[in-house]
């Protein structure tokens, strides 16, 4: 997948479907009703559509996947998913629906399935980590700002921390990031997530709460860094990278998304881990990003109900 600006795959249905089909079933024609692979026949005259010769349903190569049941045109929706994976703060749907030309909330609908084909699928990757490797940990807070409601409105509780949604970002240096959204800071939240997702041979820095202090031991190493002492650097007990992930995810959300319910928040991570993971950095392109999200679009289930897709998109 190349520039939008010059491939026909963004402007023209037909072939932005048989460059899906080329993406998709690489290794033989699958039918997304049963699953059986190169047991189908074309049908003559219907573009696109194939006759199952194990369950004997017609399929095309959107059933079993996120994009099943939709009604824009496949070369807007790799349009847009070349636009959000080539964002590095995202895209915001109105933006995407000023572009493409489809409804706000059919761009809100094709954002939401694209950051969930972003989501890796359990048991895609193995823990962050390993021998001779370093694990950032951090929690950070994301939400509007008290202060900046109409007084009727503040609520004095949420001044500080409180009220905002807590992020844990774990971050492998030089490697994958994966966040998540977390009810509150505590040793009995943290310890699942931190053991599920590291490797225990790993170095583990993290700052000085109290939270990590006993998972902490149960690591290779454990480094903590004092932030309100202003110590950010010490050899190599630091937490800039998973800082550097914090200011990418705070400025996509704050300067591009504005807000992020409480309920769809997990999304927009799964849409930042994505991207960091997916990173120029490590030698992946705007085109390579976004073919890599696009194969995610099969093996999902949607999470949202389908009703409301049929009306919206
Ligand atoms: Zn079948």
């Amino acid at each position: 997948m190349a520039d939008p600006l010059n491939n026909k795959i963004f402007q023209n249905p037909e072939k932005a479907r048989a460059w899906l089909e080329a993406l998709l079933w690489a290794d033989g024609r699958v039918c997304g009703y049963c699953g059986a692979v190169d047991e189908s026949t074309a049908i003559a005259g219907r573009e696109g559509y194939y006759q199952c010769n194990a369950c004997r349903k017609q399929f095309t190569v959107q059933v079993g996947t996120l994009f099943e049941r939709s009604h824009i045109p496949l070369n807007k929706w790799l349009m847009a998913a070349f636009l959000l994976c080539a964002s590095k703060k995202g895209m915001s749907a109105h933006q995407m629906h000023r572009m493409l030309g489809i409804t706000y909330k059919s761009a809100w609908f094709m954002c939401h399935r694209l950051r969930e084909a972003m989501a890796p699928l359990k048991g895609t990757f193995g823990p962050l980590g390993g021998e001779g490797k370093t694990v950032e940990a951090d929690t950070t807070y994301i939400g509007g700002k008290e202060k900046n409601k109409h007084r009727n409105k503040r609520n004095a509780k949420n001044i500080g921390g409180q009220g905002k949604q807590i992020v844990h970002t774990l971050v492998e240096r030089g490697g994958r990031a994966t966040s998540d959204h977390i009810a509150n800071v505590s040793g009995k939240t943290l310890r699942p997530v931190v053991m599920k997702q590291v490797s225990r041979k790993s170095a583990l820095m993290t700052d000085e709460a109290g939270e990590y202090f006993h998972l902490g031991k149960e690591f290779a190493r454990h480094e903590t860094v004092n932030h309100g002492a202003g110590e950010y650097v010490r050899g190599d007990a630091h937490s800039n990278t998973v800082e550097g992930y914090f200011s990418i995810l705070k400025r996509g959300i704050v300067g591009t998304y504005h807000h992020v319910s409480e309920a769809h928040l997990k999304r927009y991570l799964a849409e930042f881990d994505f991207r960091y993971n997916e990173r120029s950095a490590l030698g992946v392109d705007d085109g390579e990003r976004a073919t890599k999200a696009l194969q995610g679009i099969v093996g999902k289930r949607l999470t949202y109900r389908r009703t409301d897709e049929a009306a919206n998109a």
